[in-house]
């Protein structure tokens, strides 16, 4: 593969002035804040390279939908997103979050990790690979998106638009990833789903003398009954059916978890925590990590929280509460089962006054894309690398991947101090060289067939 390793190496600072002006230019979803000059700059880039590209309208932020042939008539997947998380606050930045700035062999700046570093490396390394053999293996059909950090919103409506080519791809390289906390290059094969829900409860038409308390029902006290309903000290999730669709993970995925070396310690230590969940550790600890759901209260709210006293009776209670959901739990049946259990507690007075949902799905190792890929991380890490059957966290890899049976593995250029989401977000360069490397290799290994 040197021919394609040269082209790389001797693109590199182009490459990187490439990033840069990506990074530069702030593409805030949440905000939306220079999407449509983000798609543009991006447009721009990828038929740079020879991609014809394409904008797929959904009623939020268009999906650039890029393709580029390959000697075969297979194609691989390609997903990434265009947007960033907001900077604040940004007086946390050593560096403004939009001047992408090198300091010790890290570049600093928004967006950079999560996941533009990711774009630039594998643009770097389809234009490498051309320049070097003047043909790909295979076809990409690279799915570019504009909302990932505000939960993918409008994604189905291009999913149900392009169902035909998401169903046909040989598999696809994921977005997020890189290094883990031991250094050791990670690839995640899937992720968990998601429910959340707010619940609400009201009382009183308005906030009231906490004297009427003897005689007026208190929202917060409704509210925090009903939590109480949900979980035991247990641990377990009382909603009647929640495990009834839990599948045990496969003796091929828990191969995978045995050979995970996850520091538990360090974690430990990093979180401050005297000890994991109900004393959990070892492999009970990993597969609780992976394939156990759960249900948390992300926040409650009612009445004063502020300094002092303030004797109020509060006209309403909300609670947020996200429950990680593992194959095949899908979220709507769970947020039925919700609705159902609360009822039958008595809790008709609490409102679930929206939820969102995104489904699990846990990946194959056996799969032969699967393998190519963990074979091309063998080759550039010179490591094997640590393989994860999902993720704990959640994306849409079942809306665009899963639900077609397509396999899917994590490429990102992060490491476990990249700080996403967080002021200070980096890569090292060292590692988005080996990034570029690594979806080089991939497509070398897809040579063979
Ligand atoms: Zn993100």
């Amino acid at each position: 593969m040197n021919d394609v390793l040269t082209q790389v190496h001797e693109g590199l600072e182009r490459t990187l002035a490439r990033l840069k002006r990506a990074l530069a230019q702030p593409s805030i979803a949440a905000q939306n804040l220079g999407m449509a000059e983000m798609a543009e700059l991006l447009t721009g880039e990828l038929r740079s390279v020879g991609f014809s590209v394409e904008s797929v309208p959904t009623q939020g932020a268009p999906v650039l939908l890029a393709r580029l042939e390959g000697r075969r008539p297979d194609y691989l997947l390609f997903y990434n997103h265009y947007d960033v998380q907001p900077p604040e606050p940004v007086e946390l930045w050593t560096s403004p979050p939009f001047e992408p700035t090198v300091r010790e062999g890290k570049l600093y700046a928004r967006g950079v990790a999560d996941n533009k570093g990711a774009i630039f490396a594998r643009l770097a390394a389809v234009e490498s690979y051309l320049r070097a053999r003047g043909r790909l293996p295979v076809g990409i059909a690279w799915v570019i998106e504009g909302e990932e950090e505000i939960g993918s919103v409008h994604l189905h409506q291009f999913v149900e638009a392009r169902a035909e080519l998401l169903r046909h791809a040989l598999g696809c390289l994921w977005e997020a990833g890189g290094r883990n906390a031991t250094d050791r290059y990670e690839i995640a094969l899937g992720c968990k789903g998601i429910l959340y829900v707010e619940l609400r409860v009201r009382g009183a038409a308005r906030d009231l003398h906490s004297a009427m308390a003897a005689i007026v029902p208190n929202p917060a006290w409704r509210l925090a009954w009903a939590l109480e309903n949900l979980k035991g000290p247990d641990e377990r999730v009382q909603l009647p059916g929640f495990y009834e669709s839990v599948r045990p993970p496969t003796p091929a995925q828990r191969a995978l978890l045995a050979a995970w070396d996850y520091p538990e310690d360090e974690v430990r230590q990093l979180y401050g925590i005297p000890a994991f969940l109900e004393g959990l550790t070892g492999p009970a600890l990993k597969e609780r990590l992976l394939f156990g759901p759960t249900c948390n209260i992300c926040g409650f709210h009612s009445g004063y929280g502020g300094p002092g006293s303030k004797t109020v009776l509060p006209a309403e209670a909300v609670a947020k509460l996200d429950f990680r959901l593992v194959p095949d739990q899908a979220p709507e049946e769970i947020v039925k089962a919700l609705r159902a259990h609360l009822d039958a507690q008595g809790f008709t007075d609490v409102e679930i006054a929206w939820w969102e949902g995104e489904r699990p799905f846990a990946g194959d190792p056996e799969r032969p894309f699967v393998q190519k890929a963990v074979r091309a991380a063998e080759r550039v890490y010179s490591h094997k690398p640590t393989v994860l059957p999902l993720m704990a966290g959640t994306g849409p890899v079942h809306l665009l991947c899963g639900q077609f049976g397509v396999p899917i593995v994590t490429a990102g250029v992060g490491y476990a101090d990249s700080r996403a989401h967080a002021p200070d977000e980096n890569i090292r360069l060292a590692d988005f060289v080996q990034g570029i490397e690594y979806v080089a290799a991939v497509l070398d290994e897809l040579e063979q067939g």
